[in-house]
């Protein structure tokens, strides 16, 4: 059986790591992994204008981030390097012209102001904008006479005027293109690279990847594809096109109405392990006949919170939903809490404090974390909610009780500082002064913290410290 070797191939003209790109690399690492194969990375660096200096760098930064292992890339080479298209120039150069010597793609010497013309043309007559054609039946001489003598030119596909490309997709079944209605693609421009499309088929083929999974806005460039596949005598790959990540009004998912950029998700504090198991409901979910409990934490699941690996052992193309649900980041939140709840106290303590640079050492944020693990969504909320410790309060989202307060500190000042202690003093002093249990500890809660919803207001003094605690409450009394 042939080995499976699945790609992702991304271009490095974005800031960072495109969250789709993120979904499609983790359908074919999942894949490829599930199968015993090898994904591997290319980076389609060939539209020159778009590049981003840096981009490169940031995106394979931010896989490893994701512990997406690749095999073979740009970074660690592999047995068909290079794996950045910019290198491979001579490569695509040689299939574009083995495409013209069989007559399936064409030299055009047209210039941007004839093509300019020929779209105007064409919108005023309300056709779809498309080359015309002109260049197509140039006799071999003339085309030979004007390459020599230096004009420009790019390498144009040659499309049937009729019938159609059909191909079949893993989650889409059998697509069809009636071929009148497709461009002659440029494959070769005239600055010596390839276009995308005859880039990714010539890389397909040479890196032997088996499947091609990416996302459905490349559908209708498939057919494309499977002209310059057929015409060089090629085996087509499997094609697999999944769901794209949408926003709630369908769009594709865009920076205008969502972050989507890796880069953002990690400086946010969500964990990598957490996105990649919401996205894989993007367009997949666990089979019925998995049992509903033992997440990777050992805890019962609705079989919406499951490890990489589980996801591996349960995985199969076809049942990629064509469609999936809107990406939600409310829900990807509530799901990063999920898994910082499930954390170790001492991953969670550590990956806190990676989080913040080590601004905060381990045993520091491990004074606190317990009482405020449970209201985190992201590891940026621990600063939030923790930030009276070290601090005291400058504002007060409710007047502190001052009558209360005056009345709480003779008793605390002669009580230990343990919680049963504490709790029953307290409450004692709410039955003797006439008032609720409840509003002696809002009233200390709002002195001591500046705060309405804090951790339970005697555990968070009793870490403060009897000392802090008691300058906190006659603070406010004073003022
Ligand atoms: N370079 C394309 C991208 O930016 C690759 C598409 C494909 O997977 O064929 O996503």
């Amino acid at each position: 059986m042939t080995m499976v070797r699945t790609r992702i191939a991304p271009s490095p003209t974005g800031e960072n790591l495109h969250i789709g790109n993120v979904y499609t690399a983790l359908l074919n690492y999942v894949f490829a992994k599930k199968n015993q194969g090898q994904f591997i990375i290319r980076i389609e660096d060939t539209d020159r204008q778009r590049l981003i200096p840096g981009s490169e760098e940031r995106i394979l930064e931010s896989f490893r981030w994701f512990g997406i292992n690749y095999d073979e890339g740009p970074d660690i080479g592999g047995p068909f390097a290079p794996y950045r298209q910019s290198e491979r120039l001579l490569l695509y150069q040689k299939y574009a012209k083995e495409l013209v010597e069989k007559k399936a793609a064409y030299y055009c010497f047209c210039t941007p102001e004839i093509l300019e013309k020929m779209k105007a043309g064409q919108v005023s007559r309300k056709e779809i904008p498309h080359y015309d054609g002109r260049c197509k039946n140039l006799e071999a001489k003339v085309v030979e006479k004007r390459v020599k003598s230096g004009e420009k030119y790019v390498i144009r596909l040659s499309v049937p005027d009729s019938g159609t490309t059909v191909f079949h997709d893993l989650v889409r079944g059998d697509i069809s293109f009636e071929n009148k209605l497709i461009d002659d693609q440029v494959l070769l421009k005239s600055d010596g690279y390839p276009t995308y499309h005859l880039g990714v088929v010539v890389d397909d083929y040479l890196m032997k990847i088996t499947h091609v999974i990416r996302a459905e806005e490349w559908i209708s460039s498939t057919p494309k594809h499977i002209l310059i596949y057929k015409a060089l005598g090629w085996n087509l790959p499997i094609f697999c096109h999944g769901p794209i990540l949408r926003n709630p009004d369908k769009s594709k998912l865009s920076k205008r109405k969502n972050p989507v950029w890796a880069s953002w998700y990690k400086e946010q504090g969500f964990l990598p392990e957490a996105i990649l198991n919401y996205l894989s409901l993007m367009g997949w979910s666990m089979p019925a006949s998995v049992p509903l409990s033992g997440t990777s934490a050992g805890k019962p699941n609705g079989k919406e919170i499951f490890s990489l690996s589980e996801m591996m052992e349960n995985f199969r193309l076809e049942d990629l939903k064509p469609v999936g649900p809107a990406f939600d980041l409310t829900k990807l939140e509530w799901l990063n809490g999920e898994y910082i709840r499930n954390s170790k106290f001492e991953t969670l303590s550590s990956k806190l404090s990676e989080f913040y640079q080590k601004k905060y050492s381990e045993e520091e944020i491990g004074k606190t974390l317990s009482l405020v693990k449970d209201r985190m969504k992201k590891l940026s909320d621990w600063e939030g909610l923790t930030d009276f410790f070290r601090e005291r309060p400058k504002t007060f989202e409710e007047k502190p009780d001052q009558k209360i307060l005056t009345k709480t500190i003779p008793v605390l000042e002669k009580s230990v500082f343990e919680k049963d202690v504490m709790e029953k003093k307290m409450r004692e002093l709410a039955a003797e002064i006439n008032v609720k249990a409840g509003d002696v500890f809002m009233a200390l809660r709002n002195a001591i913290t500046g705060k309405k919803a804090t951790p339970p207001i005697i555990e968070t003094m009793i870490i403060l410290g009897k000392k802090e605690s008691l300058i906190r409450l006659q603070q406010v009394i004073k003022n």
